[in-house]
């Protein structure tokens, strides 16, 4: 049985690409509505092209998860908001309908996971988000908001309108989301009308119609940021792999992340 912990976007892809390579998995998750997760609070941009990375390396990686998206809709069933982007623009995707698919798919426990001892998997992945696990490379919460209008046709927007880190995007449903902010203040659970009114101020002249309609909603996550921006991925032990700290890009790079999760358990498993 292979143990993960987390079911963020990142610990329920890994799980369902190892379930569909024939291989038993459970995933561990203490919040089953997952509205602490950072997948839940996301905006979906599939960033690959607009988005700034640690390396080439991720640049490539995040390239080939983008192109992998459509793949991973379809096997869902479809009935994912999904964006599709092209050479020259990024596509999006309703990252809440695929944490909803992908726990439909996979075994998922509530369960709080307190160290890595206290696991007996043959083989265990750590994809606990901003949170981490006492003894691991650090990780820090760095938290962001996001509001939301409704109430405009669908359609009225095509892909992400953006300007520096002001971005907008419309849900299939109609509704219009924008981004975001980046506060440094650990898991502080509080909503700063100050902080929300500036990324609003910012939205309204990105996209001046939006100064016409109310906003409906507003809500707020903890991305996950590693040493560097690079993500935690590599194998601790030979047990333990760590898969976190996709800090900005975590929905994006959900795909290209299972599927390098999946291998190196399974050559490890020497199936
Ligand atoms: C406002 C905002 C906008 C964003 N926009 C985008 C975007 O447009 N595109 C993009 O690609 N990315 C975006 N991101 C980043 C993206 O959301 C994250 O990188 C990604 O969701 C990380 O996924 P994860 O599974 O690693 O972490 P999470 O989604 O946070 O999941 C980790 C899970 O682990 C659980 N957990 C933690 N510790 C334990 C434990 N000890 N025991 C049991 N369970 C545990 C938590 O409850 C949580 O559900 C955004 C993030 C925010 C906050």
């Amino acid at each position: 049985m292979i143990e993960i912990v987390g079911g963020g976007l990142i610990g329920l892809g890994c799980a369902w690409e190892l379930q569909q390579r024939g291989i038993d998995v459970v995933v561990y998750e203490r919040d089953l509505s997952r509205r602490t997760s950072a997948s839940w609070a996301g905006a979906g941009m599939l960033g690959a092209l607009a988005e700034t990375f640690p390396d080439e390396v991720w640049r490539q990686r995040a390239l080939a998860s983008a192109a992998m998206y459509r793949g991973w809709v379809e096997a869902l069933g479809g009935s994912v908001d999904f964006y599709e982007g092209g050479a020259d623009a990024d596509g999006h995707v309703d990252p809440r309908d695929l944490l909803r698919e992908l726990s439909l798919r996979v075994p998922v426990k509530e369960r709080v996971v307190s160290s890595l001892g206290e696991l007996e998997g043959e083989q265990v992945v750590v994809c606990a988000g901003a949170w981490g696990l006492p003894g691991l490379p650090a990780v820090e919460p760095v938290k962001g908001y996001l509001l939301a209008w409704d109430g405009l046709p669908a359609g009225s927007l095509r892909g992400i309108l953006r300007d520096g880190h002001t971005y907008i995007l419309q849900r299939e449903n109609g509704r219009v989301i924008a981004g975001s902010t980046e506060e440094r203040i650990s898991f502080d659970g509080s909503m700063d009308a100050q902080v929300i009114s500036g990324l609003r101020e910012r939205a309204e002249e990105v996209w001046p119609l939006l100064k016409t309609m109310p906003v409906t909603d507003c809500w707020f996550g903890y991305r996950p940021a590693a040493a560097g921006a690079v993500p935690v991925l590599r194998r601790l032990d030979e047990r333990v792999v760590l898969a976190y700290g996709h800090y900005r890009n975590g929905i994006l790079l959900a795909p290209w992340t299972a599927r390098w999760v999946a291998d190196e358990v399974q050559r490890q498993l020497g199936k």
